[in-house]
């Protein structure tokens, strides 16, 4: 696990695990306001329990951290010692330990070929955040953008194939906002559970719509 890939430089910054995309409007508008608000819930909180949210969630059992907002105008964790001055991620329900030491599944599932080239593309936090939370999804519409020739772990993609591929995640966004139900997992076993239900790279039949319809767009815009 060389490429570390939560806060990787450039506009790119993810606060998945964080839980913000358990929101039901997942929608970058959405988002980018619930993160904007980060520093005025930190400034509220006057030690002791987390301050409780009231936001439409996809799953109740899953848990969205307040403290998660904008530092530098990207996503990320605002008791990070790096943002706060100190390690204040105590303060939070995961504790300081969990918060640090945690690795999503796109850790596990996207390979090093993978990685590079999603750190290659010019993304801005939230196309890059979707493909975190589906990076079987993200490694599927490389294939179909290089028509499926086996060079997702190849050298680079053309600005023509970056482009599909940005355009698809942006679709993908979309499709991912109008489903139910959760879609970011903390487990890989729990994603390959049920990335049947929202993923392009599952073959499912509930997504073979939404299947087609990308693999329409990575092929004509490539
Ligand atoms: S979801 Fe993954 S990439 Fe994003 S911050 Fe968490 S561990 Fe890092
Ligand atoms: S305290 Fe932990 S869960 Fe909360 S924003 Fe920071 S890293 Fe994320």
């Amino acid at each position: 696990m060389d490429i570390t890939l939560c806060r990787p430089g450039g506009r790119r910054a993810c606060s998945v695990c964080c839980g913000c995309f358990n929101m039901r409007d997942i929608s970058r508008q959405s988002l980018s306001s619930f993160l904007e608000r980060g520093l005025e819930r930190l400034s509220l909180f006057g030690g002791g329990s987390e301050p409780e949210l009231h936001s439409e969630v996809r799953d109740e059992t899953t848990h969205i951290c307040p403290f998660q907002g904008l530092a530098e105008a990207l996503p990320g964790c605002l008791l990070h010692p790096a943002i706060h001055g100190s390690d204040g991620r105590g303060a939070s329900l995961y504790g300081e330990r969990i918060c640090g030491e945690f690795f999503c599944p796109a850790h596990h599932l996207l390979d090093e070929g993978a990685r590079r080239l999603l750190l290659s593309m010019e993304l801005d936090w939230y196309l890059y955040s979707i493909a975190i939370l589906d990076p079987l999804g993200f490694v599927w519409m490389l294939d179909e953008a290089f028509g499926n020739d086996g060079r997702s772990s190849g050298p680079g993609l053309s600005p023509a194939e970056a482009a599909a591929v940005k355009s698809a995640l942006e679709a993908h966004a979309a499709f991912l906002n109008r489903l139910d139900g959760p879609i970011f997992y903390y487990s890989r076993s729990e994603y390959l559970l049920d990335y049947h239900r929202f993923s392009p790279a599952s073959g499912s039949p509930e997504t073979e719509r939404h299947r087609l319809s990308l693999r329409q767009l990575l092929r004509l815009s490539a």
